[in-house]
């Protein structure tokens, strides 16, 4: 079985209690059932204090927050079950974030996410190289059609190098792997895929856009106020970065549903949407992921709004990026 993983999966280390935003505030911490069968039935007064937190809402297990941040979370930053009883005590969640796993049954890609500070500036700082491969006993027999993932493979190949081409600026970059993306797409399907309603000028695209993510769920005030006061700014190397994690972390994906185009169309939004807040780019992408890609609601809307909505269209994403 091959495993893959970025080249900078592991130089990622928790900056604990210097976090500027700890993954232990805002979020909703679910528990797997191993684990909290093991808080259950620990003693003493952090088992007691467990005890007291773990809830079932909606079928599953939470560590119910206190003052929007979880109960474990200590005034100096570090977690109280992992200061007492060490890294392996902590729940599946905590013990994996920000390390994200693809598992297609013969190979395993490895990432992380943009949602956590430390993970964003490796991911956006870190000079693009290809994924570092090796091969390990294992592996089952693959769920997916071969004959597509060999297109998608092969295709986020191209589509990467592209992005990195010096000689395109990221909006060229971007412009043309949206062209590219349409023609793999007429490739996985034998047609294109249904378009939006086209009925919003260019010089309104941004505004639609922007109006699209004010209606999404949203889970800080730090966001809402940032999709308030956009400070557009140049393109930057870090919005190209930005899209080649999207494109190794969702490209593939299109297996499940063969649906390229609607991923690719997210990833050229979110790039147009974090040039046009401006501000710090790192900074705002690690917010943008915490608020769409850690709520599969936001995520499923968004892919809904590659067909549904004007901001979304083809010559409207084009045009953004050709203004
Ligand atoms: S967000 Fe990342 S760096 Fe911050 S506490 Fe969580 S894992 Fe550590």
């Amino acid at each position: 079985m091959r495993i893959e993983k970025t080249d900078y999966f592991d130089q990622f280390s928790c900056l604990a209690d210097r976090c500027p935003d700890s993954c232990c505030h805002e979020w909703i911490l679910q528990v797997d059932e191993e684990t909290a069968r093991f808080y259950r039935r620990l003693p003493g007064p952090l088992g007691e204090r467990l005890r007291e937190v773990l809830q079932e809402e909606d079928g599953d297990i939470i560590l119910s927050p206190v003052d929007g941040k979880c109960p474990m979370w200590r005034p100096d930053g570090l977690c109280r079950i992992q200061a007492e009883l060490g890294h392996d005590a902590l729940c599946q969640t905590c013990r994996q974030f920000p390390r994200l796993t693809h598992d297609y049954g013969d190979f395993v890609e490895y990432g992380l996410e943009l949602s956590c500070p430390e993970a964003a500036r490796l991911i956006l700082t870190t000079p693009s190289a290809p994924l570092v491969s090796r091969e390990v006993p294992g592996g089952e027999e693959p769920a997916y059609d071969r004959q597509d993932m060999a297109l998608l493979q092969s295709t986020r190949d191209k589509a990467l190098s592209l992005l990195d081409d010096p000689a395109r600026t990221v909006a060229q970059a971007l412009s043309d792997l949206l062209r590219f993306a349409g023609q793999v797409q007429w490739d996985l399907t034998g047609g294109s895929l249904p378009e939006p309603e086209k009925c919003c000028p260019i010089d309104e695209g941004m505004a639609a856009m922007v109006d699209f993510f004010n209606g999404l769920e949203i889970l800080t005030d730090r966001w809402r106020r940032l999709l308030s006061h956009p400070a557009p700014g140049p393109w930057r190397e870090e919005h190209r970065r930005l899209a080649r994690y999207l494109i190794q972390r969702y490209w593939l994906q299109a297996i499940s549903d063969l649906e390229l185009l609607a991923r690719v169309k997210f990833l050229v939004a979110a790039c147009l949407l974090l040039r046009h807040l401006g501000s710090d780019v790192i900074a705002a992408a690690q917010l943008f992921s915490k608020e769409i890609e850690n709520d599969a609601d936001n995520i499923d809307a968004i892919l809904d709004a590659a067909y549904t909505h004007p901001a979304f269209h083809t010559s409207t994403l084009l045009g953004l990026l050709e203004a």
